[in-house]
């Protein structure tokens, strides 16, 4: 099978089921294979240490009750080192339990057994917070031409000028700066930032963008750092 693409982010590049039940392991990474091309497997703490070594991957699935120890020690392990998103695969739902797991650092949880259409909305969400996070370190900031963009601080100077951007074209310039380099479609921003609902998006998103453009380009009728893709969409390059 091969990955498909996912509206509103990006697929995750390896994940790593670490789960010791061999029928229930298969099943995930049947489903998983269909968003990952590189779906990983551990049944035990020890091949599950192994695997991280080797690559950390973009999310993990991690099942509590291992026949070498439980997974909780794994989780603990691994948030003092990394901060990917770990969902806990457990048939346990006592909530004083699953208090002290998202203590040890446990983003999301799955009761087994759970759906193949919920498994993959809870992935597709662990990824869009991870790559939002890191993009958002890394692009807090940003500057070019004469123009500051700080989206931490919702403050954007043109020219000296300070800008006052809409709600609407705050969440258009944030949809854009999260997804550095990727050609995100009128569909796909209309997604991001207005949700699903009906309309002529094309046209919707098109004067959006010509309004954000005269707030945030240097020179908005040379776009730079939003650069339109004929036929395909809009992409933020950022300050080369
Ligand atoms: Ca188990």
């Amino acid at each position: 099978m091969s990955p498909v693409m996912l509206p509103g982010g990006p697929d995750p590049e390896s994940i790593l089921v670490v789960e010791d039940d061999i029928e229930l392991r298969y099943a995930l990474v049947q489903t998983l294979s269909t968003i990952c091309r590189s779906v990983r497997t551990a049944s035990s703490l020890a091949e599950a240490r192994r695997e991280c070594a080797l690559k950390a991957p973009d999310v993990m699935l991690l099942d509590l009750g291992l026949p070498d120890g439980d997974g909780a020690d794994l989780l603990r392990l691994l948030r003092g080192l990394s901060d990917v998103p770990i969902i806990v695969l457990s048939e346990r739902t006592d909530e004083e339990e699953k208090v002290a797991l998202l203590d040890a650092g446990a983003d999301d949880f799955l009761i087994k057994p759970c759906g193949e259409g919920e498994l993959l909305d809870r992935v597709r969400a662990q990824i869009r917070r991870s790559v939002a996070s890191t993009a958002a370190r890394s692009w807090a900031r940003i500057e070019a031409g004469g123009v500051v963009i700080d989206l931490i601080e919702q403050r954007v100077v043109r020219h000296g000028e300070p800008q006052r951007l809409t709600p609407t074209e705050w969440a258009l310039l944030r949809a854009l700066v999260l997804h550095p380099g990727r050609t995100l479609s009128a569909r796909n921003l209309w997604d991001l930032v207005w949700g699903r609902e009906f309309g002529d998006f094309a046209a919707h998103v098109r004067v959006h963008m010509t309004h954000l453009r005269r707030k945030v380009e240097p020179d908005p009728s040379v776009p730079r750092l939003i650069v339109t893709e004929p036929g395909l969409g809009y992409r933020f390059v950022g300050p080369s």
